[in-house]
């Protein structure tokens, strides 16, 4: 095909911005395209030359383009510089440039066809290393020779990445649909092939070879990132339960990085959510899943989390943030920010696609294919329809780190690129900054790992109740602490040890080590939230709940202070509840206050 035909549709498609003309155009052009062409043809009317997660994008710096112009006719670099001043646009300086010495070369050209000019823009695009910008120049001056005015406009706005026509894929679908099919019904069999490639010019060529049973039979392929399934949102577990039908997987919605790994024996790759490769950046994954995985080939879907190496526990996502888009100290960002890998979806396994499979039997092959490590676990959940049951799952999901529930119903297939009501988040919707520190005691403590070894990982902190006189729970503290401290830690503590909790502490957490309560220190956290595995006001805002100082961080030893001088447990119930009126106060919708409010 030549590359004129595609010239001319792009100025018709420039000159418009009605999606309908648009569309017309593009099934003009995809009808008169050849199966070998088709691929090529969508690609670069998109502008591109591979689907973004193969990571290699056009882009050529202005200054080479220049010289390939400058050296394809002989006009003086200064003189091309003089034009780009005026119109903005290399594209078109290149086009007026060709324009005005048409007469001198029109006789010597041989017509390019878009075969030609791909593969050139490919060479382009692979380009690297010493001598890649002389080699770059070279290969766009070659193209740009044989090149009508018109084309040199468009293969230099390419070449830099710039073509920008306005097509979005969908419309691209719907012109594949016209065409190929002969109605726009069939966008949505073809949209879900795209969805399960995230490759356009794959699909383009899988209907017209194939026709639309190649299409409706299309399946998942390793190394070929599926666009992942979202979730609406609702703020009521009845809500969701209704909608949902009743019974559903309540898994803990991690808050970090989603992640979908395709494990196969030659190479893992690690795709994003919006299909980028983010392999290089998380060397630590891939080699986490190296071994987990206990079949030849498999596509995971997940969501990768900081922790707190020392004591185990999930950070916010911020942390995480860090280690995206990375080039540079990646190994450094390795070692301070170390995640863990939490799968909760199985796609494909050895040739077998599961996206056309319910939920229920993806999550249970998931974990006959994943063996659990310190870095790689299956994200936590329970199979239930009991509101109160799932509600006590929820506090504690977010007293560990999670921003509240992902509910699925169990009969779903994977809705690849899709928002639907098959997955309802449940998020934890307002939170309130903690002000104020508070004095807490040390009743146990967690041993600790890696860099820890020897020391305490965390220590089990709790607040007093002087009506009863005991200790109540109310976190884990692991943070904030400076190496020295932490190497005094078991010193500090061993006159205090004992084989049980003490009789006046009340827990349900089970700690490594147990102190006779006498060490006070000052914390300071992110929020009061409830939490099931904390003692502290247990029942006394929500039955089977008690009370937890999330993210906690060390402020400073209170050698001052004995431990009945702790902050109280009716004080932390009064700050839980300053909390609930300072998000009340901030008129926060009804719907969405529920959670937080319901007894
Ligand atoms: P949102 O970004 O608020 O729309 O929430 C959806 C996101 O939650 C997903 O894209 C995942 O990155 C993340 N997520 C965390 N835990 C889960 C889980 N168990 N199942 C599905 N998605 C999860």
């Amino acid at each position: 095909m030549l590359f004129r035909k595609l010239v001319e549709v792009f100025e018709s498609l420039e000159s418009t911005t009605k999606r309908l003309e648009m569309t017309d155009s593009l099934v003009m052009l995809f009808k008169e395209t050849p199966s070998s062409d088709i691929d090529k043809v969508v690609f670069l009317t998109l502008g591109e030359i591979y689907p973004p997660f193969i990571g290699l994008e056009l882009g050529l710096a202005e200054k080479l383009a220049v010289k390939a112009l400058s050296l394809a006719t002989g006009v003086k670099e200064e003189i091309i510089i003089e034009d780009l001043k005026k119109t903005g646009d290399l594209g078109q300086t290149g086009e007026n440039i060709f324009s005005n010495r048409k007469s001198r070369t029109l006789l010597f050209k041989e017509p390019l066809t878009v075969d030609k000019v791909y593969s050139t823009l490919e060479k382009i695009c692979k380009a690297t290393g010493k001598g890649a910008q002389e080699l770059k120049i070279k290969y766009l001056a070659g193209l740009l020779t044989n090149a009508e005015p018109k084309e040199v406009k468009y293969i230099l706005r390419i070449a830099q990445g710039r073509l920008r026509l306005g097509i979005a894929d969908m419309t691209i679908l719907d012109a594949l649909a016209i065409a190929f099919c002969g109605s726009k019904e069939y966008r949505e069999v073809i949209e879900r092939a795209y969805n399960l490639s995230s490759d356009i010019g794959l699909v383009a060529k899988t209907l017209t070879e194939g026709g639309i049973d190649a299409i409706k039979n299309f399946k998942v392929t390793i190394g070929k990132p599926i666009k992942p399934q979202l979730a609406e949102r609702l703020s009521t577990i009845e809500e969701i339960l209704e909608k949902i039908g009743g019974e559903c997987y309540a898994e803990y919605k991690y808050d970090g990085l989603r992640i979908q790994a395709h494990v196969s024996p030659d190479e893992i790759i690690l795709f994003s959510r919006r299909q980028e490769n983010l392999t290089e950046q998380f060397p630590d994954v891939v080699e986490a899943l190296r071994g987990t995985v206990k079949v030849r080939e498999a596509i995971l879907d997940g969501e990768c989390v900081p922790v707190d190496p020392n004591t185990g526990e999930l950070l916010p996502f911020q942390v995480v943030a860090h280690r995206r888009g990375r080039k540079y100290d990646v190994e450094k960002m390795v070692e301070e920010v170390p995640v863990i890998y939490f799968a909760f979806d199985l796609l494909y396994i050895d040739g077998e696609d599961l996206t056309v499979k319910p939920y229920f039997e993806r999550r249970e092959r998931l974990k006959t294919v994943v063996e659990e490590t310190s870095k790689v676990k299956l994200a936590e959940y329970i199979v239930s329809k009991d509101t109160s049951e799932i509600e006590k799952f929820f506090h504690k999901a977010v007293q560990e780190g999670s921003e509240g529930l992902l509910c699925k119903s169990p009969n779903s297939l994977y809705e690849a690129g899709k928002r639907g009501w098959a997955w309802i988040k449940w998020k934890r919707s307002y939170r309130s900054e903690m002000t104020d520190t508070v004095d807490l005691t040390v009743i146990g403590a967690f041993a600790g790992k890696g860099k820890r070894a020897g020391t305490y990982g965390a220590l089990l902190m709790a607040a007093y109740n002087p009506e009863e006189d005991v200790f109540e729970t109310v976190c884990k503290l692991g943070s904030g602490f400076t190496d020295e401290d932490l190497a005094k830690l078991p010193e500090i503590f061993k006159p205090y040890l004992r084989g049980e909790p003490h009789p006046r502490v009340k827990t349900v957490m089970k700690a490594d080590y147990w102190f006779t309560p006498v060490v006070v220190l000052e914390v300071i956290g992110d929020e009061i939230t409830l939490s099931p595995m904390h003692t502290c006001g247990m029942g006394a805002v929500r039955p089977g709940s008690g009370l937890a100082v999330r993210f906690p961080r060390l402020v400073r030893f209170r050698d001052d202070k004995s431990p009945e001088d702790s902050t109280t447990v009716s004080e932390i119930i009064d700050m839980y509840k300053r909390q609930l009126k300072k998000i009340e106060q901030a008129q926060i919708p009804p719907e969405e206050k529920e959670w937080v409010e319901s007894p």
